[in-house]
């Protein structure tokens, strides 16, 4: 980075200047670069232009393609501790979870801490400064898992939405979780409320918000989906759920409820733009346009679909219909990693394999992963390069061999694999500089989370 001071101007503005490529998301150029101040984008600089703004820094872009930071709609920041687990492998949705229930049900506060932040640190040196997490498992050992995520979330940087997840029907009243991993309604309830009032900043530079999530219809009551719709409408928080992923999902829903999917989330009053879902697979075409009428958010997670062999989301007519569309890595034991980067590219392999080579290209990707992901998290402010937005930027460096020999540097990017930012920027501060974590160190993260990973299967082995 070069840092160069502008003599005799009193400014506090950096110039992001010369870039190799830059991706704004919208029609606007910064063929020249962008001017940050405070937390904000306040210039984008035209090809041949210089700024307007009266600056003070400028940081050499020449190297690099800068994009608008990621941003990923649904994890499971936990499951980083059970990636590759020899006891779910080569399994489908159903039988994956059954495995893995037992497992997740000793999740204790040290692996939460851990796990969360190995998750936050592999994302954010992937170029992903916002990511939603959706938290679902509560035992008697764990009641505070959320608690434990702020606080390491705080510590590394990323903006989070925090979903409070929850299950409350267990194996003995015909759903899929164990018993002991099941809450009551009126504790999950009131956990969400706290948490809400704790914790939820609806702010523009907001770097924490909290959501509700019923973890699936297959683990939580009709009552508890109505009931969490209300508190959320209450106190203007956003609803998220995983639907639509399997053909099981709709064999349980008509057998349970005697309706599928779609037509229950109505019945719950789940059918407003308040909520977003994860996959959304296995809908038929009414269904699209119900779901694209109501501007249901839905988060695409290529890698997972393929790996649970689940079906891949028709992402281009629930945005045809009217839905928004982002993406997601899913949870770390169904992809089995948490690389942003490399799930556009999954994502416009996954799609020009559904609808054709030409209708869909690494920017409807990026897209995806930018402003479409926003417009889930209802964060306006976030997913594009444009005057007034939120300075969040993800830089990569094409000086790798992959890269070599390419044509368009926005294009290799995506087709050649970037899976490493060079430098990473949250609300105008750097967060990653030359690969590296800037206020946290990488290796003690990992050694704390390898040993909580180990911990947590040795319980199970046991
Ligand atoms: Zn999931």
């Amino acid at each position: 980075m070069n840092t160069t001071l502008v003599r005799g101007i009193a400014s506090d503005a950096t110039w992001i200047k010369h870039p190799l490529a830059c991706w704004t998301g919208n029609s606007h150029d910064a063929g020249n670069g962008i001017v940050i101040r405070g937390s904000r984008i306040v210039e984008l600089v035209a090809r041949g232009q210089e700024p307007q703004t009266l600056y003070q820094h400028t940081f050499d872009a020449s190297g690099h393609v800068v994009l608008p930071g990621l941003i990923n709609c649904h994890h499971h920041f936990y499951q980083t501790l059970t990636r590759a687990l020899p006891a779910a492998l080569n399994k489908e949705l159903f039988p994956w979870l059954q495995a893995l229930y037992p497992v997740w049900a000793n999740l204790d506060d040290d692996a939460i801490f851990a796990s969360t932040q190995l998750a936050l640190s592999e994302l954010l040196l992937s170029g992903c400064t916002t990511t939603a997490d959706h938290h679902y498992v509560f035992s008697s050992i764990m009641p505070h898992a959320i608690d434990v995520q702020v606080a390491a979330a705080e510590a590394i940087g990323n903006r989070v939405t925090l979903t409070r997840g929850s299950m409350s029907l267990g194996q003995s009243a015909g759903g899929l979780p164990p018993d002991s991993v099941v809450e009551s309604d009126a504790q999950i309830l009131s956990e969400s409320e706290r948490l809400i009032r704790a914790y939820h900043d609806a702010t523009e530079e907001s770097r924490c918000q909290i959501a509700l999530a019923p973890c699936s219809p297959f683990s939580v009551t009709p009552d508890l989906m109505r009931e969490t719709a209300k508190l959320a409408q209450q106190k203007n928080v956003l609803l998220h759920t995983h639907l639509g992923e399997t053909e099981d999902e709709n064999t349980f829903c008509l057998k349970k409820f005697g309706q599928r999917p779609v037509d229950y989330l109505g019945d719950v009053g789940w059918l407003n733009d308040r909520v977003w879902l994860a996959h959304g697979i296995h809908f038929n075409d009414e269904e699209v346009q119900r779901l694209g009428h109501a501007c249901i958010g839905v988060c695409h997670c290529p890698s997972s679909n393929m790996l649970l062999a689940s079906g891949m989301c028709c992402t281009l007519d629930l945005q045809k219909a009217g839905a928004p569309v982002g993406l997601g890595v899913d949870g770390s034991a169904s992809n089995d990693g948490s690389n942003m980067m490399q799930e556009v590219r999954q994502a416009m392999l996954l799609q020009k394999l559904r609808y054709g080579a030409a209708q869909f290209s690494h920017l409807d990707a990026l897209a995806m992963a930018t402003q479409g992901s926003a417009r889930l998290l209802h964060r306006p402010e976030l997913g594009e390069i444009a005057v007034g937005k939120q300075a969040d930027l993800a830089l990569f460096c094409l000086d790798e061999p992959r890269f070599s020999g390419y044509g368009d540097a926005l294009a290799a990017l995506v087709l050649c694999g970037a899976h490493k930012a060079d430098y990473v920027m949250v609300g105008g501060e750097w967060k990653v500089k030359q690969g590296t974590l800037l206020e946290q160190d990488i290796h003690e993260i990992v050694a704390r989370h390898t040993h909580a990973a180990k911990q947590l299967t040795r319980r199970l082995t046991a």
